[in-house]
């Protein structure tokens, strides 16, 4: 469904993505692992194009994601971001943050973008905050509402940069039991997380990075029990 070849950015003389291959099958969920500067935020962001890249090719679905244009809006919109900040629309209601795309680029009648940003919320678990404004939210229920609104888009794939870090632990598992059961109905997601338990829970595929590139790939089991590199076995040591 996303495919990456030969993927590579700079940011002028730091080689940030080097020689990315990446092939992600519908419905898998790919956790991505590696130190702080390896590269993780910048691969997310260059999937959906939030940075260029200067060399190789990113398709999604088939379609080759284009630099700019109204094309390249249209493939954004299969992509449903959510990041380590909840940026929601802080003087819009709940309700408003998660119609807003559906209404605006989905074209969507405001009545049918509401209903399904209803079920939305209800499904994360925040219907009941549906008129309040995001100040007025828990951290754990802000980042919820992000992921429904992502969700509200229809997205072919998922990404998610850091999800928890910026949580209260007592919120982490409330934004990973959400995450965990939209993998569990079948949604293609990119997940950079240190919960580690998630990608033993969720992930099918962990993919680790260092300096920018992908040093391993593995089942999650594999990986964490034995993984090959030294420098995974460095990382691992310090973060379990
Ligand atoms: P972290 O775990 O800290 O979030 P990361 O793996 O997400 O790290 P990136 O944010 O992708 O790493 O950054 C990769 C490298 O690119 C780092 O060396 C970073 O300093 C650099 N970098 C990121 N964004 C920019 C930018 N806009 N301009 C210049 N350098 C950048
Ligand atoms: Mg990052």
């Amino acid at each position: 469904l996303v495919r990456l070849s030969g993927v590579n950015k700079w940011f002028g003389d730091l080689h940030v993505l080097q020689d990315i291959d990446l092939d992600i099958a519908r419905g898998e969920v790919v956790v991505v692992i590696g130190p702080s500067g390896s590269g993780k935020s910048t691969l997310c962001r260059a999937i959906n194009r939030l940075e260029p890249i200067e060399k190789g090719e990113i398709t999604i679905d088939g379609d080759r994601l284009p630099d700019e244009g109204k094309q390249l809006a249209r493939l954004r919109a299969d992509v449903g971001m959510v990041f380590q900040s909840f940026n929601l629309f802080a003087h819009k209601t709940i309700l408003e943050n998660v119609t807003l795309g559906p209404i605006k680029v989905r074209k969507q009648s405001k009545a049918d973008a509401e209903k399904r940003a209803r079920e939305l919320l209800d499904r994360v678990g925040v219907s009941a905050q549906a008129d309040k404004y995001p100040a007025q939210l828990s951290g754990g229920q802000q980042q919820r509402v992000a992921i429904a609104r992502a969700l509200a888009m229809e997205p072919k794939v998922m990404l998610f940069d850091e999800p928890t870090s910026a949580l209260d632990p007592e919120m982490i598992n409330e934004v990973l039991d959400v995450m965990v059961g939209l993998a569990g109905d079948g949604m293609t997601m990119v997940v950079v997380t240190h919960e580690m338990g998630f990608a033993r829970r969720a992930a099918n595929r962990v993919v680790f990075m260092d300096g920018g590139r992908i040093v391993e790939t593995a089942e999650p089991e594999a990986f964490f029990t034995n993984p090959q590199s030294d420098r995974a076995k460095d990382f691992l040591s310090k973060i379990l």
